[in-house]
């Protein structure tokens, strides 16, 4: 058994807020994870919340079979994809699910999306296609360097070393997506050198980092007075 960790909580809870913040809590549904450093557990919310009214006391930690740790409170049935992700790449400290509505949108071409822009660039040759929403075998479509995964006619999901790193990939994401299912088919998409290259710049430059504490900032704003982000 781990201890309780308030601030691995704290992280999962201000990233469903900022998520929020963004417009990607879109209802009941969508789950943000966050593995126990070095150990077969996670923090995940409970299903019943959006993640606009998510608390702390809804943050709470999962064993690798997906059930609660002491709580009786239930998650997504989804969670089965969690567990299985962290077992299979141990570099995978968080995941972002979501039904935003251009990733949900952009899920219906059952494809990776189309790239068109510099930070789009992090999922070019690194997003699989899971066959379909059968939540325990949505890992096996996982390449081991892959950040996302598109679930046809479901969502998407994005991973990260860092909770922050997911989070930000998944904003990123919706934009990539909104990007894919707005422009024409005849809109010429970025070629493979500028691809590889731009994804180098884009990475070193830090501009995942910058969104992650730009979704923190965003984050406040839909819960000011809430003492638990700090
Ligand atoms: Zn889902």
């Amino acid at each position: 058994m781990v201890e309780e960790n308030i601030n691995l909580r704290n992280q999962v809870l201000e990233a469903c807020r900022g998520l929020a913040a963004y417009g990607l809590g879109s209802g009941i549904g969508g789950h943000i994870s966050l593995r126990y450093p070095n150990e077969p557990f996670f923090y995940m919310h409970v299903f019943e919340r959006t993640f606009e009214e998510m608390q702390l006391e809804d943050i709470i930690l999962f064993d690798f079979d997906g059930k609660a740790v002491s709580s009786d409170r239930s998650p997504s049935q989804g969670i089965e994809f969690h567990h299985c992700i962290y077992k299979q790449r141990e570099d995978i400290q968080a995941i972002v699910h979501s039904h935003g509505f251009w990733i949900t949108a952009q899920a219906a071409f059952a494809r990776p999306p189309r790239i068109f822009n510099n930070v789009s660039t992090v999922f070019y040759e690194r997003t699989a296609l899971s066959r379909n929403d059968d939540f325990a075998s949505i890992s096996e479509s996982l390449g081991s360097d892959d950040v996302a995964i598109v679930i046809p006619w479901h969502g998407a999901i994005t991973l990260g070393t860092t909770l922050g790193e997911a989070v930000s990939r998944h904003v990123v994401f919706d934009y990539t997506a909104r990007m894919d299912v707005t422009l024409p088919t005849s809109a010429p998409t970025m070629p493979h050198d500028q691809c590889s290259s731009l994804r180098q710049l884009v990475e070193r430059a830090g501009y995942f980092d910058e969104t992650w504490e730009l979704v923190k900032r965003k984050a406040r704003t839909v819960c000011n007075s809430c003492k638990e982000v700090s």
